[in-house]
C-alpha cells in the first residue's frame, strides 16, 4: 500500500513538472495566462501551435512574425506555420 501511494506521488510530481514548461516562448507567461497586450486568457487571446510543435501566444507569434524577417520561430529558428486542425 505504501509503496502503491509514492508512485502515485511520483507520477503527480513528473506532470506538474510538465505543466511548468508550459509558456509561451516570447514572453515566457504560462499558456493559461495571457500575452502582455492581453488581460483575459481564453478566446481574445488563443494559442498557435507550429508545424514544429512549438506553441505561442497568437499575439506574440504575430507580432514576432512581423518583426523577424525570416519569419521563423523563435525556439527553433524554422519558418514558422501554423499548424493546423
Ligand atoms: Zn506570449
Ligand atoms: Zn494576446
Ligand atoms: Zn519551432
Amino acid at each position: 500500500m505504501k509503496v502503491k501511494l509514492n508512485r502515485w506521488n511520483a507520477v503527480s510530481v513528473w506532470q506538474w513538472g510538465e505543466v511548468q514548461d508550459e509558456v509561451c516562448g516570447i514572453c515566457r507567461v504560462a499558456f493559461e495566462g495571457t500575452c502582455p497586450t492581453c488581460r483575459y486568457p481564453g478566446d481574445d487571446c488563443p494559442l498557435v501551435l507550429g508545424v514544429c510543435k512549438h506553441a505561442f501566444h497568437i499575439h506574440c507569434i504575430v507580432k514576432w512574425i512581423d518583426t523577424d524577417s525570416r519569419g521563423s520561430c523563435p525556439m527553433c529558428r524554422q519558418p514558422f506555420q501554423m499548424a493546423m486542425e
